[in-house]
């Protein structure tokens, strides 16, 4: 398996309905890169400032993830600040620092290049692109977005959703970024913009994946304990390519699998701060995660 997953490494700061913690090592690329780790090596390229710890870049490491595309650069590490109300969906983001990422021009180590399956996770349409752009012959590449893209940098992501074959995103950003009143109008809008498929992330009510011939959905994972939301979209399509670069296989009845991997990785990352319910499990909890959601929805 070659998986490459490119995105921001941050300090988070989060306010949940019931605690605070302040710069938690979060970051679109730490969540998918550890989730996909549950299923095989991962290729990271990413930027951090000189504020970041070695202990974190040593805990990717230990996961088996290759952080020889992670760049050290002059200057403070990428900040995000954001607060959940007690529904646990609705988020406002507090802050947003750029910092070292407002220059980042990602450079793929050459041992990178061959990458069969990349996630060009949550960062500016641009580094997405140049990303992409050194990857000489990729089978899969899915690319993830948010509002604030979508606002500032539309061009460049809709020049990006050409290139892709499928884009992740939640149900309020693919609203905001067709004007589609319904999530299937606004999954049908994105398909016809380029990508093969569309996955729409709905937070706790679970997640849709739209081809042209096909539709899937799924709920999430009933979690009894949410500790803290961040990184569960992240973390979903780190499992979702996680899984279907450890099998090599994009066909339909293997992303509909991929669906419920993603749902699984998502779920236990709600259920700490940072990554820290990452830590406590291992491919076995994924599994049985994955059999418990296949009898939920069984009939
Ligand atoms: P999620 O909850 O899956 O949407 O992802 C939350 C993660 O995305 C947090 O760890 C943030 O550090 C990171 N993040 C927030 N805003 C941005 C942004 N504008 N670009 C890239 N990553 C971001």
């Amino acid at each position: 398996m070659s998986l490459l997953v490119t995105g921001t490494l941050a300090f988070d700061s989060v306010e949940t309905p019931y605690e605070v913690r302040d710069e938690a090592i979060g970051g679109s690329a730490t969540y998918a890169a550890w989730a996909a780790s549950f299923f095989g090596p991962v290729r990271l390229v990413s930027v951090v400032g000189t504020d970041f710890p070695d202990q974190a870049t040593a805990d990717l490491r230990s996961r088996g993830i290759d952080t020889e595309g992670l760049e050290v650069a002059a200057g403070k590490t990428f900040r995000w600040g954001g607060s959940y109300a007690k529904d646990w969906n609705t988020r406002t983001t507090k802050f947003t620092d750029l910092n070292v990422l407002a220059t980042f021009d990602p450079k793929l180590p050459q041992s990178f290049r061959d990458s069969r399956f990349v996630f060009l996770a949550n960062a500016s349409p641009e580094v997405q692109q140049k990303a992409l752009d050194q990857c000489s012959n990729p089978e899969f590449v899915i690319c993830d977005t948010m509002n604030l893209w979508i606002d500032i940098a539309r061009e460049g992501l809709v020049e990006l959703l050409k290139r892709v074959d499928a884009v992740v995103m939640n149900d309020e950003e693919a609203v905001l970024l067709t004007g589609e009143r319904t999530l299937v109008k606004a999954a049908r809008h994105i398909l016809a913009m380029g990508p093969r498929m569309v996955l729409i992330k709905k937070g706790e009510h679970g997640a849709m994946l739209v081809t042209p011939e096909a539709l899937f959905c799924l709920p999430a994972y009933p979690v009894a304990d949410v500790v803290d939301p961040t990184g569960a979209g992240d973390s979903f399509a780190g499992g979702f390519l996680g899984y279907l670069a450890s099998v090599e296989n994009t066909q339909l009845h293997t992303l509909r699998r991929a669906m419920l991997y993603g749902t699984v990785t998502a779920s236990i990352a709600v259920e700490g701060f940072s990554v820290e319910a990452f830590r406590e499990h291992s491919r076995g909890t994924i599994e049985r995660r994955f059999n418990e959601l296949v009898a939920i929805v069984t009939i």
